[in-house]
């Protein structure tokens, strides 16, 4: 299975990623996650990209398609994109470097999401700072305030959801990632689903999704 997970920051990619890749068994491989733990972790690439995730923009796109190259593809056969490509240059990229390795996509979904719905997830995002999980204050609260129901850990925000970043989050999105959608629709590959709906609703959409076209 070689899926991408397209849509607006907050849409809920990497909420439905964890529980696909969860229930097909494949590899949940996240760009966003990728670089946060490099800055984390304090390496060279952590280094070149702090700048880039701090104030909102994205990484260039000749470093993020490297990454995925060297990554992702060369050592999985069957993944989940979450958050890559977000450029129509990445996006040839990837076209390329799965040509190369004689691999193609099976669909990309779509999460539709409007920018004010964005917004409030964005900001009331919290994940667990030892799992990764992901919470929302008022969506998708916690049972016990500020700790994973999974794995006990404290929740926090991430450095990003400041409502400054989020705006320039969203309009990087708008002005460089929306022709991706375009990309892939003339393709024949775009599966749009409607992220406004409760998650339980989502999970189940997109699991239909998944059947239809890996089944
Ligand atoms: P993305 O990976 O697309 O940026 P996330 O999966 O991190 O998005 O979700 C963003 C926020 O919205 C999180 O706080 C998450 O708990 C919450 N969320 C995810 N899906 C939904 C949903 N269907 N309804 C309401 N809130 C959601
Ligand atoms: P995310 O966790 O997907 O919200 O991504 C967090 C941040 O990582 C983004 O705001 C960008 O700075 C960076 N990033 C993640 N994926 C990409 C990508 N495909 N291209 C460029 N930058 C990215």
């Amino acid at each position: 299975m070689k899926l991408v997970f397209l849509g607006p920051p907050g849409a809920g990619k990497g909420t439905q990623a964890v529980e696909m890749a969860r229930r097909f068994d494949v590899v949940h491989a996240s760009t966003g996650d990728i670089f946060r733990s490099a800055v984390e972790g304090d390496s060279e690439l952590g280094a070149v990209v702090r700048k880039y995730l701090d104030n909102g923009k994205l990484v260039p796109d000749d470093l993020t398609s490297r990454v995925v190259g060297g990554m992702v593809l060369d050592g999985e056969s069957s993944f989940i994109l979450d958050g890559f490509p977000r450029t129509l240059g990445q996006a040839r990229s990837l076209t390329r470097m799965l040509e190369e390795r004689g691999l193609e996509l099976d669909a990309v979904i779509y999460f539709r999401l409007d920018r004010e719905e964005a917004v409030k997830r964005l900001t009331g995002r919290r994940v667990c700072g030892e799992c990764g999980r992901n919470y929302h204050v008022k969506f998708m609260p916690s049972a016990k305030e500020g700790q994973c129901d999974a794995c006990g850990g404290e929740l926090i925000s991430r450095s990003d959801s400041s409502r400054e970043v989020v705006e320039q989050r969203l309009e990087e999105y708008e002005k460089k990632t929306v022709p991706v959608a375009d990309y892939y629709r003339e393709r024949g590959l775009l599966k749009t689903i409607d992220a406004s709906l409760p998650p339980d609703r989502v999970t189940e959409a997109t699991q239909d999704v998944i059947e239809k076209v890996v089944l």
